[in-house]
């Protein structure tokens, strides 16, 4: 019977596995009792070498966008296809991440919150949203759903990727000459982009210094994005008004990291899009379908383009 391994500590996978693939028998790591039947694996950070001794292994999902935890492991035969989760319900949890940060300084909750903590009424002077601008870098699965959710509160919208696209009333910018143009144009600056040789660091010194001053910084991607001295030095050169982190190199972010302690860095603990077997369930159903069935499968990663 064919298998298909599980290597996730979130065991909700496991029943929402066998109620939606019947067909299939699930065996969940380290406990691998027939290694020769596993076609698929379905893997978040998978222990280094084991997915390179499974003999019939035909495709790999990651339990995640992005497929930087899979890449690690170098002893993986490069000709089996990694495919990146696609759940639009993601999608959806990111992009509200996204408004859920950047409505908490437009809104200006954090006066709000010390207001309440000393019993302070002071009235709001409120923002004019068409004014302000959500910049957001890279409009895949992701950004192109935060950019919905911008354009739906009234915010003005701009979008960079890899290449040129055409978005209902969204500036576009490619390349990293336009993306030049667009950063200090930005009062919110979303980072969802795919971690690859080309996007790491790109929050450096050279684009920090192009931001706008008092404009807030959200990151979602990958910690890599980011180079953390620089960010440090230039948060008050600039000034940036707030940065949201969410995402970091090495997980959970240590006790001694600076991050923590700086008032204009809030961090969250790589929250912003969970992947929920509920829903992911039917993306790993319908790759498994598809591959049966001689289809070509979707999202694959594309290990030319980094992502
Ligand atoms: P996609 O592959 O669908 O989209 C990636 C986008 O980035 C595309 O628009 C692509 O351009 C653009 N891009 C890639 N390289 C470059 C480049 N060199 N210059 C400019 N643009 C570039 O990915 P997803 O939207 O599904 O996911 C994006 C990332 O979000 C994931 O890789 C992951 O790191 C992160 N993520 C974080 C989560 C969290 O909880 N914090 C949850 C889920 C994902 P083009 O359109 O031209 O190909």
């Amino acid at each position: 019977m064919t298998s298909l391994l599980l290597m996730s500590d979130n065991i909700n996978w496991l029943s929402e596995l066998k109620a939606h693939l019947p067909n299939i028998f699930i065996q969940h790591y380290p406990e691998i009792t027939k290694a020769n039947e596993i076609e698929f694996a379905l893997v978040w950070n998978p222990k280094k070498g084991v997915l390179a001794k499974l003999p019939n292994l035909k495709v790999i999902f990651s339990i995640g966008a992005g497929v930087d935890h899979i890449l690690r492991d170098e002893s993986i035969p490069k000709e089996i296809p990694i495919i990146r989760m696609s759940d639009p319900f993601q999608y959806k949890m990111v992009a509200e991440y996204a408004l859920l940060t950047v409505l908490y300084v437009h809104r200006n909750i954090e006066t709000i919150s010390k207001n309440n903590n000393k019993k302070v009424w002071t009235e709001q002077t409120a923002a004019y949203t068409p004014e302000y601008t959500v910049g957001v870098l890279g409009l895949g699965n992701i950004g192109s759903v935060i950019v919905d959710k911008m354009q739906s509160i009234g915010f003005s919208v701009l979008g960079w990727s890899r290449s040129k696209k055409n978005l209902d009333g969204v500036e576009t910018f490619s390349g990293f000459r336009e993306l030049e143009t667009m950063l200090p144009r930005c009062d919110y600056l979303i980072c969802a982009l795919p971690l690859t040789q080309e996007t790491k660091g790109i929050i450096n010194k050279a684009s920090l210094s192009l931001m706008k001053k008092d404009s807030t910084l959200i990151n979602i991607g990958r910690g890599e994005h980011i180079e953390e001295e620089a960010l440090l030095s230039y948060i008050d050169k600039v000034p940036l008004k707030k940065v949201f982190l969410d995402v970091f190199p090495k997980e959970p972010l240590e006790k001694s990291h600076s991050f923590w302690n700086h008032p204009k860095i809030f961090v969250t603990p790589h929250m912003a899009g969970e992947v929920l077997p509920k829903s992911a369930v039917f993306a790993v159903k319908k790759g498994i379908d598809r591959f049966q069935n001689g289809e070509p499968l979707e999202n694959i990663y594309d290990r030319k383009k980094g992502y």
